[in-house]
């Protein structure tokens, strides 16, 4: 029996064939995971369609379960950020802010109002619009933040009147299979269900016909076949994919100051997050002086066991991740890349790499051009604005930017220009927990987040009333 299940019509069940989840800082398996058989695939997504025939509830009733289910999570925080880093890798006190993020989300969301829009009401006729749930979400998640996306792809189609069936990514579901377990007596039976496997669950479950909608977090690749699968029926789709982020630094910063917020920025859970700086631009001036102060940070992180309350930068999730970023490194340096700190994988078990900064390499290598998602910092040097504008946006993804100067407006300019989704003015987060979240071009479709993650998981209903 394995100690993590699936919730499949409020039943917390397993499958009959399981596979072992392992801890990236250690390679030694944590527990095993239940399959979901084709026959558990359609069970969770029956129960998801009955669920809603049965009613989703009232507004006030959906945020009543939501906000249950926020002191539920909140009560269980220490076991789930636990699991998390087990899973995950990330140091604990990241794994801490990510559940508590999702408990803050869970509360947020409660303060929405599902929009009704007035058009016309005159003594001739009345002209409204409403927002209608689509119905059946396929939920499929990511194992950077696993158990903050599945929190928020379950409180948007929740609250906008949806089911969902939930699969998180086979290197990280047990936080997610956690969630099933601690709502399992909050949700009434069907609306939530999750499920886990590898891929091929998720391919057939974005192809099932019950299915209404696809709200995806992941790779650019994976999206381009959900969006063809998606196709087949005219499926919605929200889809959260991968960016190319650059953070750009103009002459006139506090380097000292800048640098610090930009290295975390790039290096927090171990540069394995979407919105993660990528890519930096230094104004020439300065190129040096930030340069060594990035490569004095990283000198002080402490690499090792997330575990561990001094460990500040964990291991990477997987093996392929883990290639991936000593195939980039190695091709970058083939090309005359060079490396100012770190660069070496640790030796003994677990996927660690150090906090790696690059130079002396341009567009056109690898690392550059493509996500790394990873430790790996390339630094690249400007001149002109003009000239960083059009170096940053000449790529395929377009998820977020950062522009770091003293000069605001010039920073805002500056952002109004970028091809992305989301851009930060001396800051590194968005200072709004309702603004919509995703990209531009190559790095998604459609919006999560505030009332544009509620649209993207509904449909507009016109009422024309002749009187
Ligand atoms: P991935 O695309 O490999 O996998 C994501 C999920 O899709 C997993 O659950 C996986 O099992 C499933 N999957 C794989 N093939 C599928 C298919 N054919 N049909 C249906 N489901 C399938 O991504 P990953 O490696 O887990 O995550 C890393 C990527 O996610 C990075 O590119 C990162 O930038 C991106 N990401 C984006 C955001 C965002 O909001 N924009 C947030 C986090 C991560």
């Amino acid at each position: 029996m394995n100690s993590y299940a699936m919730l499949i019509n409020g039943q917390l069940c397993q499958g009959t064939e399981s596979f072992a989840v392992v801890n990236p800082a250690t390679e030694e398996v944590i527990d095993q995971c239940p399959v979901a058989s084709v026959e558990l695939l359609e069970q969770a997504v029956t129960a998801a369609k009955t669920a809603l025939a049965n009613g989703a509830g009232t507004l006030e009733q959906r945020r009543e379960l939501l906000r249950a289910c926020a002191d539920k999570i909140e009560a269980h925080q220490e076991e789930i950020s636990q699991l998390l880093t087990q899973e995950q890798g990330k140091p604990i006190s990241q794994a801490t802010n990510e559940v508590s993020w999702a408990v803050g989300l869970l509360r947020k969301q409660c303060e929405l109002e599902i929009s009704k829009k007035v058009l016309r009401d005159d003594a001739e006729a009345q002209v409204t619009v409403t927002r209608k749930p689509l119905g059946v979400i396929a939920g499929i998640t990511p194992w950077n933040f696993p158990f903050y996306i599945a929190v928020h792809k379950m409180v948007e189609a929740l609250y906008s009147g949806n089911s969902i069936v939930i699969k998180p990514s086979p290197h990280t579901p047990l936080t997610t299979l956690k969630l099933g377990e601690l709502i399992q007596e909050i949700i009434p039976a069907g609306l939530v269900n999750i499920i886990s496997g590898d891929n091929d669950i998720g391919a057939l479950l974005v192809k099932h016909p019950k299915v209404a909608a696809i709200s995806f977090t992941g790779s650019v690749a994976t999206g381009k076949h959900i969006a063809a699968a998606a196709a087949v029926d005219l499926k919605r789709v929200t889809l959260e994919l991968g960016g190319n982020d650059a953070a750009i630094i103009l002459g006139d910063v506090d380097v000292k100051e800048v640098a610090e917020k930009v290295f975390w920025n790039a290096f927090s859970n171990c540069g394995q997050i979407c919105v993660a700086v990528k890519r930096l631009y230094v104004q020439r001036g300065i190129y040096n002086e930030v340069l060594d102060e990035m490569v004095r940070i990283a000198e002080t992180v402490k690499v090792g066991n997330g575990l561990d309350a001094k460990t500040t930068m964990g291991p990477l999730n997987n093996v392929m991740q883990y290639e991936r970023i000593i195939e980039l490194l190695n091709d970058a340096k083939a090309q005359g890349a060079k490396v100012h700190c770190g660069g070496v994988a640790q030796e003994g078990a677990g996927y660690f790499f150090p906090p790696t900064i690059v130079s002396g390499v341009e567009e056109g290598v690898r690392l550059i051009d493509e996500e790394q998602f990873g430790p790996v910092l390339p630094i690249l040097a400007f001149d002109e604005v003009d000239e960083v504008i059009e170096r940053v946006n000449n790529s395929s993804m377009g998820l977020s930017a950062y522009v770091w100067s003293k000069d605001k407006d010039l920073g805002v300019q500056i952002g109004n220009r970028l091809e992305v989704g989301i851009v930060r003015v001396n800051t590194p987060t968005t200072e709004s927990s309702l603004a919509p979240f995703g990209g531009m071009k190559q790095s998604g479709i459609g919006r999560e987040g505030g009332v544009w993650g509620i649209d993207s998981m509904t449909d507009a209903q016109t009422l024309s009333v002749k009187h």
